[in-house]
């Protein structure tokens, strides 16, 4: 293969380009994401550095040279301040010591007229360097589920890493195909294909990482109580639904409890709404550390809590309240006001017809009335 330098380099701003463009697009789409503006300033400085060293690729000037490839360099700054701003992280100042020290070696060298080979040397090693930090911060913050996007991000990484440090080595070595103006084969592929494409990749990768988080958070929202992080009614109703059609295929019973703070009102008004809201999430997670991990518990109104226990029965039911009620009387609201609950457990039989959620937690309900009536603290069943 043999291609022109210069309608290589041109692809390559255009791709440079056209990911700025999509992701200045997605930036404006939720302008308080920091990561997104650092991307698409990334493409946009990218781009213009490659357009500048076209321009000036006939007969060079010290400036626009500096200007340019530093451009370049600063392009790949920001990607990676981008990534580390998608990971909830502040732009670390290596980025600007690299930037500076960059600039100030490119600048020494050709004012000392060095062969381009030197600056050659100097932009893949900090491309390499800058590939690297990319990795590592991926490295370091990959989840523990691997996701499509993490994998292609830091295969891409990875891709830029090595093309650099070869195109660097290459250099090194004083091997001819690795200068900026090859026409080889080898040397336009690992000098421009490679990066292009790996930069593309990349890029993508960063927008999949970032609408993959996105809909994670939005799910989580859809689903969760913000204030215990337990389901929220929605996700209970749904949940509540789906077991009740588990119990009876499998002809298993199912148990749920409605469950209240007892005087809740005399919390809000002797200590404030904030103390409410605490007793609100501890009480949440003292009820979902007693009940076994099959169990869904959530938040079902202010302060009013609902569990599905699936495969339950009225034994299984007993045991497991008076575990619940114990748990929650040995607790004490900044180490000396006791808390208490009252709680209502309806069980379905795998022999009842009657098979439907808002019936059985009325029922529920009932019996947590039933409950409180009989002077609280205490289940009904
Ligand atoms: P009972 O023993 O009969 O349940 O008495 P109670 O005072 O707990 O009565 P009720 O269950 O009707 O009280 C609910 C109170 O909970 C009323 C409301 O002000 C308060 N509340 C509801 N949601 C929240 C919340 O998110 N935070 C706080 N702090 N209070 C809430
Ligand atoms: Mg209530
Ligand atoms: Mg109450």
């Amino acid at each position: 293969m043999q291609m022109d330098p210069i309608t290589a380099a041109t692809a390559t701003m255009a791709v440079q380009l056209a990911v700025a463009i999509i992701m200045a697009g997605t930036f404006y789409a939720s302008p308080a994401e920091r990561c997104t503006r650092y991307w698409a300033l990334s493409g946009l400085l990218s781009a213009a550095g490659v357009l500048i060293v076209i321009i000036n690729a006939g007969a060079p000037k010290i400036g626009l040279s500096v200007i340019g490839n530093t451009a370049i360099i600063a392009g790949m700054v920001t990607q990676w301040w981008g990534v580390r701003a998608f990971y909830r992280r502040r732009r670390s100042i290596l980025g600007w010591i690299i930037l500076a020290g960059f600039a100030a070696l490119f600048a020494l060298s050709m004012l000392l007229d060095q062969p381009l080979r030197n600056r050659a040397l100097l932009s893949s090693l900090a491309m390499a360097l800058l590939a690297l930090l990319n990795l590592l911060e991926l490295w370091k913050r990959r989840s523990p589920v691997p996701s499509f996007a993490g994998m292609l991000a830091f295969v891409a990484a990875l891709v830029s890493l090595a093309t650099f440090s070869t195109r660097a080595i290459g250099i090194y070595r004083d091997h001819p195909h690795f200068l900026p103006d090859t026409a080889a084969g080898v040397g336009v592929v690992v000098v421009y294909m490679i990066p292009m494409v790996s930069t593309l990749l990349f890029a993508m990768a960063l927008l999949l990482l970032y609408f993959e988080r996105m809909v994670a958070e939005k799910h989580q929202m859809a689903t969760h109580d913000e204030l215990t992080s337990l389901y929220n009614r929605r996700a209970i109703v749904a949940a509540g639904k789906r077991e009740i059609d588990v119990a009876q295929r499998l002809g298993r019973p199912l148990a749920v409890a409605y469950i209240d703070i007892d005087h809740f009102k005399k919390i809000n008004d002797q200590l404030g709404h904030d103390a409410g809201d605490h007793v609100i999430t501890d009480i949440g997670h003292i009820l979902k550390d007693t009940c076994r991990n099959i169990d869904i518990v959530g938040r079902y109104g202010g302060e009013e809590f609902c569990i599905i226990f699936p495969g339950m029965d009225r034994e299984g039911v007993t045991m497991l309240a008076e575990r619940l009620l114990g748990e929650v009387r040995r607790y004490r609201f900044r180490d000396n006001l006791p808390v208490t609950v009252s709680m209502g457990f309806a069980v379905l039989q795998p022999q009842e017809t009657e098979r439907n959620w808002t019936a059985l937690m009325q029922r529920a309900d009932s019996l947590l009335y039933q409950a409180k009536s009989a002077g609280r603290n205490r289940y009904c069943i």
